[in-house]
């Protein structure tokens, strides 16, 4: 199952491909489809292999995509903190 997913929106992307290429699970691949601009924005692949990490939003020069995460992996984090505390006492 994913852990992440993104959000997309075309009509801001100048199809640079970035997101594309800085991806580090090859989710993305620009589309044939056009904008209202004429640029091809991308697509999601891969939806499966999203970790949700961002890195294409954090690329992407027009904001355009980002990514975010879809499983509960922070919370997770913060109850794991809080235990290895609880285990210092
Ligand atoms: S959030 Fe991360 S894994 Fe998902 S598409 Fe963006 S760069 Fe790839
Ligand atoms: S990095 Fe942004 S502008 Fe470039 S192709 Fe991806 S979504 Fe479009």
């Amino acid at each position: 199952m994913a852990r992440g997913a993104v959000s997309i929106l075309v009509e801001r992307c100048k199809s640079c491909g970035f997101c594309v290429e800085f991806c580090p699970s090859k989710v993305l691949a620009l589309s044939s489809a056009f904008n209202s601009k004429g640029h091809h924005p991308p697509h999601v692949l891969n939806p499966e292999k999203c970790t949700g990490c961002d890195l294409c939003g954090r690329y992407c020069p027009d904001f355009a995509i980002h990514g975010y995460r879809t499983d509960n992996s922070a919370e997770t984090t913060i109850k794991e903190m809080g235990k290895e505390s609880d285990d210092a006492r």
